[in-house]
């Protein structure tokens, strides 16, 4: 597959230094489209040349429905219209994640999106709000969200200017139909300058004396050179992986799940905002509201449950008419060694994958392309900006492996799967976030990464991970105070959401649904 290059020019690119000229990028999924997106945005007017190279006969892995808010940014900064992407893709809103039976059957707690209450002088709302709940004196965190709240009585409405209240910070983000998005995200890169090549990699050409990628060559014979390669060819990793040997980094030992099987349904319900989770003997199940269908995925183990088994366990359980046959996608939870090596930046799945849980595929894709824009090398690729990609998304992916890994480790669920789960070993800086969490509430997060303070704060608590003591700091505050305040901010979000529409009817009421014709 990787093959020396003979081609003079090319092996001058990269004496002469310079800006990039050329970009290319391998794969059209969601990840190739999202960059090809964003380049040709960010790029295009300067002359770069963006062109990306993708195959009809290598199908797109058709999942990664489901996002976290971030994603809402990377539309705005496009400058895409909201609501026509959403008539487009066929989204709904998201409000967050419910864990139904997960810490133990019959339990359900909440993960919603946003800030919940505020600060109280320098006190923060999870420290005085844990001082509450450890003495008995708190309601159930959940309350005082306006985004649980509202996702309990499927209502939805966006931020809107309402002073002093949770309606002016309500936060989301969208389910959508992953094959509509990348259509979506190629028609506007195509219409901005980015150049569709139609071809099957067959080879990818080094540079003899660096290994650095100089060209691609596809089966219909066309060769295709450039200065920078992205690499979006998805678990295959075309090119970091078959042509550079960067390694992986199997994370397997933390994250026990590495199957899942797809199905679509029909719709029995209206569409909730937000991803329904559901724990189940050797892994877990989604719901995915879309506006025309739903999308369902059981994400399990093989060492703790056959494929028969699993198929068995998600035709019992899903709701609504299947309208195709369930899919199975394998999966090796981990990461590349390195994200960037040479002139190759891995994006997506050729990136990594640890696993669905809490949707966050996309956005380490979304984050990946931002910080190739703020690291942007010339042609003489200097290694101290390689390294810091390198360094700011292992960070990225760490964190995110260890808030899926707690969801695994502290649950009381019966049986050998989350027997087996409750033994794995933690992550130092697992360990290290709970013991510090377990001393005094205190929640320690790193600038780079993606989930909030808030959102360990609901997991933590949903998987009844509670601190010995409160944060000292909170003494100085009258009790009686404090507790008036939570009551008034769970009265208000009480409040808030009775005034907010339904889900269906936000949507209608904006345009945002497709009506199928009659
Ligand atoms: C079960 C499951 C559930 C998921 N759920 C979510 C979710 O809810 N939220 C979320 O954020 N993420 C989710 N993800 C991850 C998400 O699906 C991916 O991050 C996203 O789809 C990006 O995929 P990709 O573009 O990297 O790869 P792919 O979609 O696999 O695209 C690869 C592209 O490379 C091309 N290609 C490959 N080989 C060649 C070749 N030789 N020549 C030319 N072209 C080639 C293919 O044609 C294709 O266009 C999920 C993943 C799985 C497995």
């Amino acid at each position: 597959m990787n093959l020396e290059c003979s081609d003079n020019q090319c092996q001058n690119a990269r004496v002469a230094g310079g800006r990039i000229q050329d970009i290319i990028i391998v794969g059209g999924g969601t990840a190739g489209w999202m960059a090809a997106a964003n380049l040709v945005k960010t790029m295009g007017q300067s002359g770069v040349r963006i062109r990306l190279v993708e195959s009809d006969e290598i199908p797109t892995v058709g999942v990664g429905e489901a996002t976290i808010p971030p994603i809402m940014d990377f539309i705005h900064q496009l400058g895409i219209d909201e609501d026509e992407l959403i008539r487009e893709i066929k989204a709904t809103f998201k409000l967050g994640i419910g864990y139904r039976d997960w810490t133990r059957p019959g339990d359900f707690y909440f993960h919603p999106f946003g800030p919940t209450g505020f600060g109280l002088g320098s006190v923060s709302f999870p420290s005085y709000w844990l001082k509450m709940f450890l003495k008995g004196r708190a309601a159930r965190l959940e309350e005082y969200s306006i985004q649980a709240t509202a996702a309990a009585q499927g209502k939805f409405m966006r931020p809107c200017h309402a002073p002093n209240t949770p309606l002016n910070k309500i936060t989301y983000a969208l389910h959508f139909d992953a094959s509509l998005f990348v259509r979506y995200l190629r028609n506007f890169a195509v219409a901005r300058g980015a150049v569709r090549i139609e071809g099957k990699v067959q080879e990818v050409h080094l540079r003899p004396e660096d290994g650095f990628i100089c060209s691609i060559s596809l089966e219909n014979g066309r060769t295709v050179s450039a200065d920078l390669f992205i690499d979006c060819t998805g678990f295959r990793g075309l090119l970091i992986e078959r042509a550079l040997e960067t390694g992986f980094e199997d994370w397997s030992r933390w994250l026990p799940c590495n199957r899942a099987l797809v199905v679509q349904t029909t719709h029995a319900t209206p569409p909730a905002p937000y991803t329904l989770v559901t724990a189940r003997d050797a892994g877990w199940q989604w719901r995915i509201p879309l506006q025309h269908r739903v999308g369902n995925g059981h994400v399990y183990a093989s060492a703790f449950q056959n494929d028969n088994e699993a198929v068995d366990v998600l035709r019992a359980s899903i709701e609504g008419e299947p309208v195709a046959n369930p899919i199975r996608i394998d999966f090796t939870p981990g990461r590349r060694r390195k994200f960037w090596v040479k002139n190759c930046v891995a994006l997506g799945l050729a990136a990594g994958f640890l696993e669905p849980l809490e949707a966050t595929s996309i956005h380490l894709i979304q984050r990946g392309i931002a910080m190739l824009l703020k690291f942007f090398p010339d042609r003489s690729f200097e290694r101290a900006d390689i390294e810091r990609y390198n360094k700011v998304l292992e960070v990225e992916f760490g964190r995110v492996r260890d808030f899926l890994l707690m969801h695994y480790t502290h649950t009381e669920r019966e049986g050998a799967f989350w027997e087996y789960c409750r033994h794995i070993p933690l992550t130092d800086t697992l360990q290290e976030k709970i013991d510090l969490f377990r001393s005094h509430g205190r929640i320690l997060r790193d600038d780079a990464e993606t989930f909030p303070v808030q959102s360990w704060l609901y997991v933590m608590i949903g998987q009844n991970i509670v601190p010995r003591r409160h944060d000292p700091l909170t003494d100085a505050l009258d009790a009686r105070k404090i507790e008036d305040k939570l009551d008034e901010i769970r009265i208000t979000v009480k409040k808030c959401a009775e005034t907010m529409p339904a889900h269906n009817a936000f949507m209608d009421t904006h345009g945002l649904r497709q009506h199928e014709p009659a």
